[in-house]
Order: C-alpha cells, then structure tokens, then sequence
C-alpha cells in the first residue's frame, strides 16, 4: 500500500470521514496490500465497540415473494423453487427456541409477501416483545401505516437494503421497483424511529468502483445503525446465472471502509461472505464486523430461501450451529455480547424525493 492510501487511512481513523475520491483510491488498492486498511477497521471497531460480537437470531418465515429482482432466487417469475410459508405460531415457536438458546435478538425475514398482513406481523411482534426479545423486521417494502403500528408493538428495528446507490444499475436490476420508493422507505423507518440497517451488494454486474464508493458515502449519510454488505453471487434459477460473483476481497474492503466512516454502526459478517469463502466470517470480523447472523429457521424450510445457492449451514441445527460459532469466536479471543445491542437513537432527517 502506497504512503498516500496510508496517510488518508490514519486520517479517517482519526475523524471518520473519507472523500469519494478517497474510497475509490482505497478501493483499487492491490489485494495483497490491504492489510492495512482491514487492521484500521479492526482498530476503529475495537475503539468504539469493543470485542464482543451481537449474535442474532434470524427466522426466514416465508419465501414467497412479489418482485422480480434479478439477481435473486425468490423472485416470483422463479417457478423452480418450492415455496413455504411458516404459520404465526411456528414462527413464535422459533423465536422460543432461539431466546432459550441465548439469542437477545430476532430477525424476521420474509420475500415481499402480502399473505402476512399489518396485524399478523403487529401480533407477533407484541408476542416476541413479551419474552423480552430486540425485535427487527427485513420484509421488504411495505407502507408507512404498516411500518408506523409495528413499531407501535415495539419492533425496534429494520433491515431495508439499498443494495446499490446507482439509480440507473438499482432499476435495471429491479424491474418492478424505484430507487426513490427505497430511499422513502427508510427515511420513513428513521422517522417512526426504527433502528435503521441498509446495505449493499458487491460485485453486481455493471457496478464501479465509483458506485460502490457512493454505497458506502449513502450508508455514512443515512446515518445507518445497521450495515449489511455482501458480495453478489448468482443464482442459477434467475436471468443473472451466468454473471461472474463478486470476490471476498472487495467485500471486505466495502466492510473496513464502512467501518471507517460509521464507527458505532452494527456490521454483519454476511452468510454470503461465508458461501463465497470459507474463511470469510473470521477475515470480516477482523476487518471491522461485530454481528453475526445466525439462522435459526426450522431445517425443513433452511434449503429453500435461496436467494443464492450453496447458503452456509443450511443442515446445521441452531443449537450446534451456535456453538460452532461460540467456538469460532472464542479462537478469535472476541466474546459473545451479552446485551441486545441497541443503538444509540439517532437524529430524525427529512424525506427523500
Ligand atoms: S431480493 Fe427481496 S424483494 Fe427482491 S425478489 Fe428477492 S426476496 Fe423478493
């Protein structure tokens, strides 16, 4: 890495920022002289998080899905994979499960599915709330009426990635949807005071390095409590089947750099680094990431939320699959967090478009 990567990474170390410019510079840096940046991120991370790592329990309920992404398995026009829906009580079931394993937080995630409506997702909510779970929701876009009662029945988060900050690449790979409606969505979330998870993919076909220093400088402006970024892996069941993924070192540069800018931020060490790289968990916890999402849905659904193939532990029960990963994190000297890893509430900002 040359002095002058060098000189902008101390400085963002110090005052959190970085130009466009900047990130590209960083982002085109030869692989093998990264090690600088991923330690930064480390560092920063360390500083303002500390060691121990939030474990999340993930419960994907439904994979039925009313959009047309291009890149994703579920898409409906997939008429090759199975569909399931998991009942309201199956799903408090596993959430049990996982809240007696020692999960302090439920993620649950769905396609776009309108079976579940505004009160049976309101119900469960309240229901998950009274074991005293952190509750976040990842089902898409949904209105704000919607968005307003669960919060109101005490869902404390939301995941609404952005996937790509381009609005040219986010349409063409989202036919049937609006970078703007996006963008609204989480402002709406931000306003009704959701902790708010965005995020991208990296590797997407057309994407720049230019698009993905603006990913990272969108994640910094949104204030995001929550940063999922993943590389792009290709399904074989979607209109992208052939295009090359994207690669684990990209990833982990999109990670470290977003740990730079957003140093209090949750950032997952994504099951699609995972599937990607063996060794993908460990080199993103070292690179700035402090979350790990485990998946705690019944075995009988877990092969068939394929948003991309060869998911990580897809057999795995949650109770094995959770000590693995206590064992993981424990050769890496970083504890499991003990609390539910709220985020300090963050200023509310206006609407988009
Ligand atoms: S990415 Fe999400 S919204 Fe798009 S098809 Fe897949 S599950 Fe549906």
């Amino acid at each position: 890495m040359n002095r002058k990567a060098r000189q902008i990474i101390s400085k963002a170390v110090r005052n959190n920022t970085l130009s466009k410019e900047e990130i590209i510079l960083l982002l085109s840096c030869e692989n093998s002289h990264n090690y600088d940046l991923f330690q930064a991120a480390d560092l920063v991370r360390r500083r303002y998080l500390g060691n121990a790592v939030h474990l999340r329990g993930i419960i994907e309920f439904s994979n039925y899905c009313g959009r047309l992404c291009r890149y994703c398995g579920l898409r409906c026009a997939n008429k090759s994979l199975q569909r399931y829906r998991m009942t309201a009580d199956d799903i408090y079931k596993a959430a049990v499960d996982a809240c007696v394993l020692g999960y302090r937080t439920i993620v649950l995630q769905s396609g776009e599915d309108a079976f579940y409506d505004a009160d049976t997702i309101a119900s469960l909510v309240r229901r998950l709330k009274e074991l005293g779970l952190a509750v976040t929701l990842s089902l898409g876009e949904r209105s704000y009426e919607e968005y307003r009662l669960w919060r109101k029945e005490g869902a404390d988060r939301y995941l609404l990635k952005h996937e790509t900050e381009d609005p040219l690449l986010y349409e063409k790979l989202h036919p049937d949807m609006n970078y703007t409606n996006r963008l609204n969505c989480l402002y709406w979330l931000r306003e009704l005071g959701y902790q708010i998870g965005s995020g991208c993919m990296v590797g997407l076909p057309g994407q720049t390095p230019e698009m993905l220093a603006a990913d990272v400088l969108l994640l910094k402006e949104l204030d995001v409590e929550m940063a999922g970024i993943g590389p792009f892996i290709p399904n074989p069941s979607t209109p992208l089947a052939t295009a090359a993924p994207g690669t684990a070192d990209m990833t982990l540069k999109m990670v470290a750099l977003t740990r730079l800018l957003l140093p209090r931020s949750h950032l997952p060490a994504t099951t699609a680094l995972v599937t990607l790289a063996g060794d993908g968990r460990e080199r993103a916890l070292c690179s700035g990431a402090n979350v790990i999402m485990l998946n705690v849905t019944p075995l009988a659904f877990r092969d068939l939320y394929n948003i991309y193939p060869n998911k990580e532990r897809a057999d795995e029960a949650p109770a094995a699959g959770r000590r693995q990963i206590e064992n993981t994190l424990s050769a890496l000297g970083r504890p499991v967090a003990q609390n539910a890893g709220h985020s300090p509430k963050r200023k509310f900002r206006r609407a988009a478009g």
